[in-house]
């Protein structure tokens, strides 16, 4: 059970001026602006619970999963794992979190990734038995055979995301934290993320926070979702709630004979001399309707929304 309570946190950014005579200045009195990244956040994620932490950049994602994993200390407010306070407690507390950052590896970038895991193996007292039956199942379910016996710097992104994630999970925490895991990764190696993630999620009743920007992992992955702005929690729900309240206009693509005319069941996104976007503000039979009595329409698609269009849909709402 994780639990967040009033949680606040603001970094202190030094002002750098321009000129050196400025820079002299402020080197002796420094000027100070305050960033406030994480505002007042509370909530609580169940045991087995997959999460979305969705938002725009800059919103906070990061910086609370950092105070999550024991990294960052929070200014105010209470956070506990399953009864642990992740700073004061952080030896106790890494045995029960994996932690996968994106944009930056946990291995030793010169060893061959499995050197790597001997070393965790070690670091977290793994159990042999333990050890080989976790990796080799990983190591199938992500096809890493031959990969783990080069060094980090050789390997794609993919690859190297694959082998974090693994690593991430030799000592079957109870908490997995992956900020961003599918930022930049092939189609292949996201499914792959994928499947892993559920995989865990379902043999192991590992708790998942994710961070990501994809839809799709979204989707995929996860039924609840925590939108954050500003360092404020503006949605916390089902995603099909999500959908329901934020997706229901569909859009549907004409082309056309004739001429468009402006009508309130429909509204005009883009135009040309003979095919159009339309979003429909009523029901599509209205907008043909309407459509015909000025135009002949040659094709016409119905665009389904997606998760994308819903959350922009969501940060235009909260003005994020
Ligand atoms: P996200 O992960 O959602 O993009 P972050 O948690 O990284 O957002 O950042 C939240 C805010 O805090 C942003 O305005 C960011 O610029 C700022 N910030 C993050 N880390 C630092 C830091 N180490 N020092 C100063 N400001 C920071
Ligand atoms: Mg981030």
């Amino acid at each position: 059970m994780i639990t967040l309570e009033n949680i606040s946190k603001t970094y202190r950014v030094p002002v750098r001026n321009a000129g050196v005579k400025q820079a002299i200045s402020s080197f002796f009195k420094r000027e100070y602006r305050h960033v406030h990244a994480l505002n007042q956040i509370s909530l609580n994620i169940q045991d087995g619970e997959m999460v979305g932490y969705i938002g725009p950049n800059g919103a906070g994602k990061s910086t609370t999963i950092k105070i999550l994993s024991g990294i960052l200390y929070p200014d105010q407010g209470k956070v506990r794992i399953n009864g642990l306070d992740p700073f004061k407690e952080r030896k106790k507390h890494a045995q029960q979190i994996g932690v996968v950052f994106g944009q930056r590896s946990q291995l030793w970038w010169d060893l061959p990734v499995g050197d790597s895991y001997e070393l965790l193996k070690d670091i977290y007292k793994i159990s042999n038995e333990e050890y080989e039956e976790r990796l080799g199942e990983f190591v199938e379910l992500f096809e890493l055979t031959d990969i783990i016996q080069r060094p980090v710097r050789q390997l794609s992104l993919g690859q190297r995301v694959r082998c974090d994630i693994v690593a991430a999970l030799l000592h079957n925490p109870k908490v997995l934290f992956l900020d961003e895991p599918t930022i930049g990764l092939d189609a292949y190696s996201k499914q792959k993320v994928r499947e892993l993630i559920k995989h865990v999620n379902r043999k192991y009743h590992t708790t998942v926070i994710l961070t990501t920007h994809d839809m799709q992992d979204i989707e995929q992955i996860v039924s609840r979702v925590i939108l954050i702005g500003h360092g404020e929690i503006l949605y916390d729900g089902k995603l099909n709630e999500l959908v329901k309240n934020y997706g229901t206009k569909k859009q549907i693509k004409v082309s056309f004979k004739g001429e468009l005319k402006e009508n309130p069941a429909y509204t005009i996104l883009e135009s040309n001399q003979d095919s159009a976007l339309l979003q429909i503000e009523t029901d599509l039979a209205l907008v043909i309707t309407k459509l015909q009595q000025s135009l002949r329409i040659n094709q016409l698609e119905v665009l389904n929304m997606t998760i994308d269009d819903v959350i922009l849909n969501l940060y235009k709402e909260y003005h994020v």
